[in-house]
């Protein structure tokens, strides 16, 4: 099916994740780390043999995962993450490390509290030989939920925003995992450390281990138009039914008859209904995508996600300014 995932499903799943954001977006998050990010890199970049493995588990959550790619040192530019795999000839393990304290995982959804399984991403050695950013599933929690062996956990603390969302740092000290827990579906290792690619070329290969993330982008896109529209749904209510002034000795009139106040809301509304329509032709060409790379997805994610976060910011400072105590009442209402 469309990027490995299957049509129906994909689409279901994005209906499912939208709607809840609508009403909790700590939720949405939460969600979309587990099956957006920690199963999506499990399906794109595992081997047959380990989406049968893993994904019942994933599915019913009795393995609840984060995704640990960002490091301290290293956020937009992956490429430079410290964290190693070695490959040990002897015993056939790979042993994970953070060599640094910029190594460390930061800012992992899911992390602090909920998850005990992670995809982490790091250097590939065998032999001394560096052989680029590759991902490994590691259990980061027993049973009891405590730390698994080697690996350290805190919580990243209060954020300005989501704090629904348990953001967590992970440090991995010499933590031995079975060879079968490279993602194996693009790269593999053999037991005797031949390592092997379906993709030659380490660029592409490297572009093709960040698929997972292209999802994320489409959806942050989505779910920040559909906050603009509850944003600005409750500011035009407001407008329309709030009547103030109005001409003397007459009657007074609503709040969207100023022209002041349509040069506030109407740009606003305009922009979002033109940022919806380039993000559902953005969905759709996500689900046509068959093997869930394409560089025109990639690129035009990336855009609209960075045009759809600063519309969202700025629309909801409009939303904010204009019918204050009205939309306080608002969330307080959807909160409980
Ligand atoms: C709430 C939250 C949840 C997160 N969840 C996860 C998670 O579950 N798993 C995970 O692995 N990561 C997660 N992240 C990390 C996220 O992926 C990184 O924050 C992101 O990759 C950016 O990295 P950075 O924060 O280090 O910013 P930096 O890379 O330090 O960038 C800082 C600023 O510089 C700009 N910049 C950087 N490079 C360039 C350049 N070449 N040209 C122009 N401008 C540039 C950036 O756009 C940004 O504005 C999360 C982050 C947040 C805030």
């Amino acid at each position: 099916g469309s990027n490995g995932i299957g049509r129906g499903l994909q689409e279901k799943y994005d209906a499912t994740i939208e709607s809840i954001g609508m009403f909790d977006h700590s939720l949405e998050v939460a969600m979309g780390v587990h099956y957006g990010l920690f199963a999506a890199t499990i399906v794109r970049l595992g081997s047959a043999e380990q989406r049968e493995r893993w994904l019942p588990g994933i599915a019913d959550y009795s393995m609840p995962g984060c995704f640990a790619l960002t490091e301290l040192g290293h956020g937009s530019n992956v490429r430079g993450i410290e964290t190693t795999a070695t490959f040990d000839l002897d015993s056939g393990e790979f042993v994970l490390h953070s060599p640094t304290e910029t190594a460390q995982k930061y800012w992992i959804g899911g992390a602090a509290e909920a998850a005990k399984w992670t995809t982490a991403f790091a250097q590939l050695y065998i032999r001394g030989e560096n052989l680029g950013v590759h991902p490994f599933v590691i259990r980061i929690r027993d049973e009891n939920h405590a730390p698994s062996p080697g690996v350290t956990i805190a919580d990243c603390g209060h954020k300005c925003g989501l704090n629904g969302v348990d953001n967590g740092r992970i440090w991995f000290d010499q933590v031995r995992i079975p060879h079968d827990q490279m993602l194996s579906g693009l790269s593999s290792v053999s037991r005797d450390g031949t390592y092997t690619s379906v993709i030659k070329n380490s660029e592409q290969r490297f572009s093709a281990q960040l698929a997972a993330l292209t999802g994320g982008r489409v959806s942050i896109v989505c779910g920040s138009n559909n906050q603009a529209k509850i944003g600005l749904a409750t500011a035009l209510k407001y407008a329309i039914s709030r009547k103030a002034f109005g001409p003397p000795g007459r009657e007074e009139v609503p709040l969207l008859y100023y022209q002041s106040h349509q040069i506030r809301l109407m740009p606003a509304l305009a922009t979002t209904c033109v940022l919806s329509l380039g993000s559902n032709k953005l969905k759709q060409m996500w689900y046509a995508c068959k093997s869930g790379v394409s560089r025109e997805v990639h690129v035009l994610s990336a855009g609209y996600k960075a045009l759809a976060t600063m519309h969202m910011r700025d629309a909801l400072q409009v939303h904010h300014i204009i019918p204050f105590v009205y939309s306080s009442f608002f969330f307080w209402a959807l909160g409980s």
